[in-house]
């Protein structure tokens, strides 16, 4: 099992989240970041860190959002990892919490 970064990550990408995480597991998109799920190791310190509440263990992704589990895993082998926290996107809480953010995902 692993983390999973959900939609509301989307276009905030506050990346409190990489500084906590003890195996560096995070991969970074021009607006939105991902777990990869083969180097998660469960720990959940994350969890608690993100300002968007937009990281779950992949049991308690929430029915609407059970598309990221794949995404995760997909985008994890094609961004660069990102270790140090960086400032967050210029409208990040203009975006906070807005519904059908999936569409402006960037690759
Ligand atoms: S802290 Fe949350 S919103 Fe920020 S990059 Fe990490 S998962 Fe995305
Ligand atoms: S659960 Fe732990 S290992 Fe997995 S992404 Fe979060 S901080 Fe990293």
């Amino acid at each position: 099992m692993a983390f999973i970064v959900g939609e509301n990550c989307i276009k905030c990408k506050y990346t409190d989240c990489v500084e906590v995480c003890p195996v560096d597991c995070f991969y970074e998109g021009p607006n939105f970041l991902v777990i990869h799920p083969d180097e998660c190791i469960d720990c959940a310190l994350c969890e608690p860190e993100c300002p968007a509440n937009a990281i779950f263990s992949e049991d308690e992704v929430p029915e609407d959002q059970q598309e990221f589990i794949e995404l995760n895993a997909e985008l994890a082998e094609v961004w660069p990892n990102i270790t140090e926290k960086k400032d967050s996107l210029p409208d990040a809480e203009e975006w906070d919490g807005k519904e059908g953010k999936l569409e402006m995902l960037e690759r």
